[in-house]
């Protein structure tokens, strides 16, 4: 029998390519999500679950039915802008129902997570590349609410022995290589999926968030990172909770920061197509510059990603929304 992972937000983006994975490698992902952004679509690799986690008592009977030996937990929300201004929603979102999961896993003695944290726990880099030992300083409720997400773990290793890997993404890019799933956010708030919605013409343009930032060509900075390489962490992790203990933290990116305007070139080339363009001013909470230092991941986790070309993730992304698009038009 294949061991069940209980994987909160597996109808998601990163979530459904975690469960792709896990299934790879020989798990049984079990998706437990409210469909609030997720999607049934998404969920091929084993049963889901429809339940929120604020939820006890569902919690309590999916946790029964599947027994989990551990929780992957992608279920939170993500919109560092939209924090600024809904911050009490971030906080009940990722900080007030992530206690209940805790307590839910703790009363079914599950004592493994890999937590989906973010480079915005280190706010405006002080130095970069980032690696883990950079000051956490978040600049926004998002951040703030994955960093004390990453404080209960520790706290909790320390009361009663949780063992919990925090995975700190740099910037989620590309989608499956294989083309089954993929990104699709409503509202959509991320610059890639944006950029590639105005090269197949169903966006005017593309706004283009702060043109002053002290950067090459004064616009921000990211470090994209495949889905399908954090996808291949999160699995690698789990094998390292086998036998780790306490709290750890690792980054998730490539080393190699672009531009808001390089992104858009990038798509235009893969587009083949002009995209427009509107200077707008600084979306609130945006640090100028995000670049990881992954090195911890790559020694002490083994992680290799395999897609850090971002001509490739944006790529893999096009292919996407274009069979997306089609699919849309004949109905499926
Ligand atoms: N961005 C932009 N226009 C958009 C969406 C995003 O200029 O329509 C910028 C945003 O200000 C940030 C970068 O693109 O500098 C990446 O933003 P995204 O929301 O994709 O990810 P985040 O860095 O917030 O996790």
């Amino acid at each position: 029998m294949r061991a069940a992972v209980l994987v909160t937000g597996g109808a998601g983006f990163v979530g459904s390519h975690a469960c792709k994975a896990l299934a790879a490698a020989g798990f049984l992902p079990v998706t437990y999500d409210n469909l609030s952004q997720g999607h049934r679509w998404a969920v091929r690799w084993g049963p889901l679950e429809i339940g929120d986690i604020e939820d006890r008592d569902r919690l309590q009977q999916v946790m029964d039915r599947y027994r989990p030996a551990a929780v992957m937990h992608f279920a939170a929300l993500i919109a560092a802008g939209e924090s600024v201004a809904e911050p009490a929603k971030y906080y009940r979102n990722n900080v007030s129902r992530f206690l209940v999961l805790l307590d839910a896993m703790r009363r079914q003695k599950i004592d493994q997570i890999v937590f989906s944290s973010t480079a915005a726990v280190y706010g405006t880099p002080e130095s970069t590349p980032i690696d883990e030992k950079h000051p956490l300083a978040p600049i926004n409720p998002y951040g703030m609410s994955k960093l004390i997400g990453e404080r209960i773990l520790q706290d909790c290793a320390a009361a009663h022995g949780l063992r919990s890997i925090s995975l700190r993404y740099f910037n989620a890019a590309g989608s499956d290589p294989d083309g089954e799933i993929g990104e699709s956010h409503a509202p959509e708030t991320h610059l890639i999926p944006i950029v590639l919605e105005a090269a197949a013409g169903d966006r005017p343009h593309v706004a283009v968030f702060g043109t002053d930032y002290p950067t090459a060509d004064g616009t921000c900075v990211r470090d994209y990172v495949h889905v399908t390489d954090l996808a291949s962490a999160h699995v690698l992790a789990l094998a390292r909770l086998k036998s780790a203990h306490g709290a750890e933290a690792f980054n998730l990116g490539n080393g190699n920061g672009f531009t808001v305007r390089e992104v858009i070139t990038a798509a235009e080339r893969v587009s083949g197509t002009k995209i427009a363009v509107k200077q707008e001013p600084r979306r609130a909470g945006d640090p100028p510059v995000l670049v990881a230092d992954a090195s911890r991941a790559r020694a002490e986790l083994g992680w290799q990603p395999a897609y850090s070309d971002l001509n490739v993730q944006i790529g893999n992304a096009w292919r996407w929304t274009q069979g997306w698009s089609r699919r849309q038009a004949v109905g499926r």
